[in-house]
Parts: C-alpha cells; structure tokens; sequence
C-alpha cells in the first residue's frame, strides 16, 4: 500500500460515517453506565465506548459522565496543573491555511521571522514571569537558513538565562519534517514534538489546505509516526475543532491514537483541543464550518480523559478564563498562561496584527497562578521526567497513580514553591504557601516526607530540585 492507502485504511472515514449515523439512535443507559464504570479502572475506552459516550446527550447521564471523567482526573493527576508559554518565533508561511492568520495570501499581517537576539529577548521576559517550559512554534516556511533556522532557535532558548531562571523543557508545534529532520530536532534536545491533523476528514482536508505542502494529508498523518521513527518518544497530536463534525474528528484521532500504540506501544504524550478562533483576513475562522458549542466542548474533554486516560490534555489561551477553568475538572492537564501568538509579542507587550489568532484569556501568567491557587489546583512548572528519560513507555511505566503521588506531587510542589520565592506578587505567594500546607496534609507519609525534604532544599535557596 502507498502512503494515502495506508491513512486511510487506518482512518476508514467511511466506516466512521457509517457507525455515526447508526450510534445517535441507540443510547442505552445500562450500557453508558456499564462503560463509565469501566472508565473507573483507568485502563482507556475502545472506539465503540466513545461512541456510546459521545451520543449522551440526557442531562442526567451527561452529569454522570462529567462525574466520571473528573474522578479519573482526580485519580491519576491529583490537583496539579503543568503551565507553559508559546513561544512565536516566525510567522512566515508558505501554506495557504485559510482559517489562518498567517497563511501566505494574507497580506493583512506584518511578516517577520525572530533573529536569535530576539528570541534571546523573548525567553528572558518569559523566564523573568517564572516560566520553565515553552512550546515553540513557527509557521512553515524559514526563509533563508531553512530547517537550521528551528535548530539555532531551540540551542538560543536553552542557553538563554536570567536571574536564576531558565527555561528547562522545550516542546515545538511545527510542520511535518523528514526522518533526518525529526533527529536533528530530536538531537536539539526538544520534549514533545505537537503536529495537529487539522482535520481527520480528507475532503474537508483538501478544502481548507488548498496549496503548499500542507495540501499532502498523508504527508501530515504520518509526521507522528516518522518522529517516534527518529526516536522523538513525546508526541502531541490534535485537531481544529469547528471545521468538521467534531464526532467524526474524535473517533478519527482515537483511530489515529490506537494506530500509534499498536506500532510503537505508546500512545501520544498530549492531546491538543484547539477550537478556530477569529483572526485577521479568515473568514472561515470567523465563521466555523462546523461549530463546537461550549457544552459539546466540555464534554469532548471528558470523553477524550477516560478514553485516553494517562495522555495530557493541553488547553490553551484561545479559551477564555472561565472555559479554562470548567475543563480543568474534567481532563485538562496542561495550559498556557500569559500567552502573545505574534513573533516579538512579549517584547512587543502586546497581541497585534502579527498574530496568527485573536485570544481569549489575556491574563498575565502570576494571576493565572493565583487563580489556580484558589482554586485548589497546583500550579506545576515541572519537567523532570523528560530531563531524566522518563519518556515514551518509560513516561507510561511511571505514569501511574502511585507512582505519580512519589514524584510528580513532590515535584509540582517544589518548581511551585520555587516560583512563588523567586516570582510571584506577594498576594499569589500567600495563596500559593497556604495551598502547599495544605496539600502536605492530604497526602500520604512516605510522599509527604519526601516533598518536605524537597521544599526545605528549595527554601534554603537551592534551584531546579527534582525526583
Ligand atoms: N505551521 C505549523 C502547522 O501548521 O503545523 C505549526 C504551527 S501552527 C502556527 C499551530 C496550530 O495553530 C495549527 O496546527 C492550527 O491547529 C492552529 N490554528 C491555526 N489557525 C487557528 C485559528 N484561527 N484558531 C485557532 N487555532 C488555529
Ligand atoms: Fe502556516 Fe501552520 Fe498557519 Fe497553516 S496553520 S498557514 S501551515 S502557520
């Protein structure tokens, strides 16, 4: 089989059609019930358990549902919430996206591709608010040195400190490259490697990316594949919700997502949920296809964390600050917090016409913090498994409630503790050290032991103290 046969046997999006129109008609509660409990043992759902999930629509099974998916949450990531900042480099493109801002006919947008100086500027206001991980991203096409562009940009960012503090995890939303470039980039030493299908649905694919090498949907299919190939354990997929029916995309991406596991024994690291936002010179942006409702939102991230139980589910600041907050019970794992999508845009202070699409949640990363605090949830600046190897099926050998409670609680609450010392304003530190007695008492004693050890370290001054 060639590479589109391959995909679409894989996806079969007539086989996906077929079931959709048969699986609205039978929603059985005995049967959803049976599945939610089955959700409880925090193994994942097959394809035909998402399917009777996704067809609930009674308010009371809905509710049982959401109950559901928030005590698998409960249960595998306790109250932390890992944070990050994009990190916009370029915004030249030579595809033709056209829910994008930065799609090459736009003429509407102010070009420009970061020098390393720039960037260099750029990770020290991110590092100086208290950031320790990006994502960075970059439309495609680097003008001039090429894919070496991406390379000296990720080398700028790690050797970049201010202050104490330095950025410790870079991820990176890029195009599909080839094998060899996903081991240069691999080499550079990035965490997880995100790609976004888009759309799982190649008509609506062909619509949408009518020019440029994004037009290939097998090409992109398999950018997830060919990474693992060049040893990149962490990947990040996830779809464009609004430009197809997002029933069809979640069974697709779980297709995709199974795919995955049956060729290399894991699954993606995260899940993305991105749903198109307004952006200058896209009308299909401004008008989706096929829109998400709030509700339909919210519950796609219910289904996608009992599904895919111990895969990150980011959410990102094109959602405003109360959505963000109802989808952080639910499954979200990851946000963004004080973000620009405009190359230069933390330098710049502002989100302007260089930017790929309008945002919702416009608050600076210390009330985002503080919020969360008050809220309960941890904020985490952690990034000690990708740093100590734990990726891939090792990240999931250790991705286990217990094994969870020994290290990443330990570890959310010493990078937490060392944000509030060295950035917070003082009202987010008095939360935040009041939130971390607090958690010291809810858990367990070897944990607990073990976290205080930790916070004393952090406490008398040492940086960067992980388990
Ligand atoms: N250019 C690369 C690509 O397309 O894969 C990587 C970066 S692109 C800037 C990152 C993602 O932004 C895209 O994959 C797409 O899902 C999302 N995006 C583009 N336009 C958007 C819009 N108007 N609203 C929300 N998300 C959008
Ligand atoms: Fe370019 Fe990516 Fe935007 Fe498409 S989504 S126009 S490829 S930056």
């Amino acid at each position: 089989m060639n590479q589109p046969e391959q995909t679409d046997a894989i996806i079969d999006s007539r086989s996906i059609h077929h079931r959709m129109e048969a699986f609205e008609l039978r929603v059985d509660p005995v049967r959803v019930r049976e599945i939610l409990a089955k959700a409880l043992e925090l193994k994942g759902l097959d394809s035909e358990d998402v399917e009777a999930l996704i067809a609930v629509s009674a308010p009371d099974l809905l509710e049982e549902l959401f109950l559901t998916a928030k005590s698998v949450k409960e249960s595998i990531y306790g109250p932390r919430i890992v944070l990050f900042a994009p990190l916009y480099i370029s915004n030249l493109c030579k595809n033709n996206c056209l829910y994008c801002g930065f799609r090459a006919e736009n003429r509407e947008i102010r070009r420009r591709a970061l020098s390393q100086e720039e960037i260099a500027s750029e990770v020290k206001i991110l590092v100086e608010q208290g950031h320790k991980r990006i994502l960075m991203v970059a439309g495609e096409g680097y003008a001039g040195e090429g894919f070496s562009y991406i390379l000296k940009s990720i080398e700028t960012v790690y050797k970049t400190r201010s202050g104490r503090g330095e950025i410790r995890r870079v991820n990176v939303n890029l195009a599909p490259l080839s094998i060899d470039e996903f081991r240069d980039l691999k080499a550079a030493g990035i965490g997880t490697y995100q790609v976004f299908q888009e759309t799982y649905h190649p008509e609506t694919y062909s619509i949408m990316h009518p020019t440029g090498r994004k037009h290939d949907y097998a090409w992109r299919f398999g950018a997830v594949e060919r990474a693992m190939e060049a040893g990149i354990d962490d990947v990040g997929m996830g779809v464009l919700l609004g430009l197809y029916d997002w029933r069809f995309e979640i069974l697709a991406l779980l297709r995709h997502v199974e795919h995955l596991d049956a060729v290399f024994g894991v699954g993606p690291h995260t899940i993305s949920v991105p749903r198109l936002e307004p952006t200058v010179g896209s009308r299909v942006a401004s008008n989706p296809p096929h829109p998400v409702s709030d509700s339909d939102f919210l519950k796609i991230i219910a289904i996608l964390r009992m599904a895919v139980p111990y895969t990150g589910i980011i959410m990102s600041t094109r959602e405003d600050a109360d959505t963000r907050r109802s989808t952080l019970a639910l499954g979200v794992s990851q946000i963004s917090a004080g973000s620009r999508t405009n190359p230069g845009g933390y330098a710049d202070g502002v989100q302007n016409r260089g930017a790929q699409f309008e945002l919702g949640d416009h608050r600076p990363l210390d009330e985002v913090v503080g919020d969360l605090a008050r809220l309960g949830y941890i904020p985490s600046f952690c990034t000690a498994c990708y740093r100590l190897g734990r990726t891939g099926q090792d990240f999931m050998a250790v991705a286990k409630p217990g094994a969870i409670k020994f290290r990443c609680d330990p570890n959310a609450l010493s990078t937490f503790l060392e944000y509030l010392i060295d950035y917070a304003l003082p009202e987010t530190g008095l939360a935040g050290e009041k939130l971390i007695e607090a958690q010291l008492d809810r858990m367990e004693e070897h944990p607990r032991a073990r976290a205080s050890r930790m916070l004393d370290r952090v406490r008398a001054g040492e940086r960067d103290v992980y388990v």
